[in-house]
């Protein structure tokens, strides 16, 4: 796979701290990178973009157990530490964060965060609890490595918004990136979960991107009308055969209220399920241009 030597990998907060008084000490600029693991191209884009604008790149791999609800696949979220670090040491990433379940949530743990607003909707709705986990987590990543930036995926777009606004609230002292979607040729969209799909699924599962790419070209050719736009999102997927939809909508890009018309930045978002799989995206939608 590669020959260049693997990251040092920590897994207790005081070794983590360690190195992040030996980055502070050097006076290196250290960014991070937050992953459940099961790594993928779309989470080396993020890796990459840490690499090339920060002089210390840290990963964190950890599968949060408070962000899962009952039934969902917490259990059976693949995990491969060893295959993970092997696809990291190709990029240059200095250290891995990854914790036992015990070090992130010691006995007795019992304090959650609660989300912004814009969390209340979508997978906040279909997945209660779901943010509280994904906020308590990644405020607790981010005291363990104190970094300047740190990057997230559009591809869980209302995540990035939740967690910016978190940061913002908060007073963190910290950036937060967004890096663009990283997708299959065929344009669905990468993800740890679509190794689940037959090949059936993963076929009706195009249907989800092909939704949001029409969407988008039908706003670039000056259609406004957020109903038509969503009913023609809901038609591409029934004709993959997807049936299951969870949501599919057009939100303000900053408030994720609903809009009648596209008069402002907006983002379309689907979650559908393919089989017995969750798959979720989006895309940013900028009228008039
Ligand atoms: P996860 O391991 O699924 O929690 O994802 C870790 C980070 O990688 C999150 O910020 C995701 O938004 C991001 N990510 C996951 N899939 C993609 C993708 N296809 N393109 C870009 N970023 C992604």
């Amino acid at each position: 796979m590669t020959n260049q030597p693997r990251p040092t990998v920590v897994t207790s907060m005081v070794e983590a701290r360690g190195l992040v008084h030996q980055c502070r000490a050097a006076n290196k600029r250290l960014g991070l990178v937050p992953t459940m693991g099961a790594l993928h191209d779309g989470h080396l884009r993020l890796v990459r973009e840490c690499t090339t604008s920060c002089e210390a790149c840290a990963v964190s791999i950890f599968v949060n157990p408070t962000q899962f609800g009952p039934g969902e696949d917490f259990e059976r979220y693949p995990r491969n530490l060893e295959h993970d670090l092997d696809l990291l040491a190709a990029h240059q990433v200095d250290w891995v964060f990854a914790p036992w379940d015990g070090e992130m949530y010691r006995k007795g743990h019992s304090t959650m965060v609660q989300p912004p607003k814009v969390a209340s909707r979508f997978e906040g709705e279909c997945r209660p609890g779901h943010f509280e986990g994904v906020c308590t987590i990644v405020l607790k990543l981010f005291h363990a490595i104190p970094a300047q930036v740190a990057y997230f995926g559009q591809k869980d777009y209302q995540q990035w918004l939740v967690i910016r606004n978190m940061v913002r609230d908060l007073n963190l002292d910290l950036e937060i990136a967004r890096i663009a979607t990283v997708r299959d040729e065929d344009g669905l969209a990468l993800s740890s979960r679509n190794r689940y799909l037959s090949e059936d699924e993963r076929r009706s599962a195009l249907g989800i991107s092909q939704a949001l790419r029409g969407v988008a070209d039908r706003v670039l050719s000056g259609e406004s009308q957020v109903a038509s736009l969503t009913a023609g999102m809901q038609r591409t997927m029934r004709d993959a055969g997807i049936t299951h939809v969870d949501y599919a909508a057009i939100v303000d890009a900053e408030s994720l209220d609903d809009l009648d018309e596209l008069d402002r930045p907006a983002v379309a978002l689907i979650a559908a399920r393919v089989g017995a799989t969750r798959l979720i995206d989006n895309q940013l939608l900028h009228p008039g241009r």
